[in-house]
């Protein structure tokens, strides 16, 4: 097994050398400057590591910590999590090709996004208005909420998870295939589908959510969702800072992107809505626990903001549930 640091690092060279971050790849301190806007998205650097990369002393440049910190994240705090996450090193590479050991690990994720590419120019033949919804959790009744939402919009929806670096306790992609492929025949009659992308999570909050849109807009869709916190960590940014950038930018994405305020569960209504939906006071709202479902989940009970049967079926299956 590759360290995340490895892993992290080939799959950004993969996403350049497919094509699908070619334009956000970072070749000199100058083109890093593109990036004080956020219209482009997150840079990708890809690091002077000699263990993965073949290059020239020539092709190495570097971009100060701080630098990165302010650009990428729009914060100061050299310890958030993001910023150890994406950044270890600052010397970075004008070009590199990758070492033959590691050729197959980007091969394979060249190809899971080939596939996935390939799979929305199939859809693109029989609808006219495509979106994508990322999660890479198991859908509590929130999830539903936010998926009926996008189908207001949408003639086919596509749970696209982004899929980097395996990590313990995430959902594995088995469970999660299986459950929205359940969902999608018995539930929604095949007006949705699964399938993730390979690329990574920076935890860079609002930057992120308009990288994850223009990655949607590449890849072929019409519409993508943003709601509360997306993409962030440690409470580094405002619930609501994803969304407000998203329609500030609006004018400027060939996609449309659905905003939304989150999902709760309202007890005036007793049923779980997308806030805002319903005129009844906020004071009635209750945070559906993604931690709680969770929780749930590994003792085997069934979480009530949860469909029931799908939960059944999950605790009967020998389905590896989570990265361990
Ligand atoms: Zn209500």
């Amino acid at each position: 097994m590759l360290s995340n640091e490895l892993s992290f690092s080939l799959i950004n060279a993969a996403n350049v050398l497919s094509g699908l971050l070619s334009k956000n790849f970072v070749g000199s301190v100058a083109d890093f400057e593109r990036f004080d806007s956020c219209l482009h998205g997150i840079p990708i650097l890809i690091p002077a590591d000699p263990e993965l990369f073949e290059f020239e002393n020539e092709d190495v440049f570097s971009i100060a910590p701080d630098r990165i910190l302010k650009t990428v994240f729009g914060l100061n705090d050299p310890f958030y999590i993001g910023m150890r996450h994406a950044f270890n090193r600052f010397d970075f590479l004008a070009k590199f090709s990758v070492r033959p050991k590691y050729a197959s690990f980007v091969d394979e994720v060249v190809q899971q996004n080939c596939n996935a590419t390939n799979f929305i120019k199939s859809l693109q033949k029989k609808y006219d208005n495509i979106g994508a919804f990322q999660t890479r959790n198991i859908p509590h009744l929130g999830h539903e909420a936010i998926i009926q939402r996008m189908l207001d919009f949408c003639d086919h929806l596509v749970v696209n998870p982004v899929l980097g670096p395996k990590k313990n306790g995430d959902v594995t992609v088995e469970c999660l295939s299986s459950v929205f492929k359940r969902f999608a025949e018995k539930k929604y009659k095949n007006s949705i589908s699964f399938k993730p992308i390979v690329a990574n999570m920076f935890y860079a909050g609002p930057r992120e959510a308009v990288h994850h849109a223009l990655i949607r807009q590449k890849m072929g869709f019409q519409h993508f969702t943003v709601g509360r916190d997306h993409a962030g960590a440690q409470k580094a940014y405002l619930p609501d800072a994803a969304v407000r950038l998203i329609k500030k930018i609006s004018n400027n994405l060939k996609i449309n992107v659905v905003c939304h305020d989150g999902a709760v569960f309202c007890a005036a209504c007793d049923d779980v809505v997308l806030a805002g939906d319903c005129n009844h006071d906020h004071a009635e709202y209750r945070d559906i626990s993604g931690t709680a479902f969770r929780a749930s989940i590994v003792k085997k009970e069934i979480f009530l903001l949860a469909d029931k049967e799908m939960q059944t079926l999950l605790f009967n299956s020998k389905i590896k549930i989570f990265e361990t």
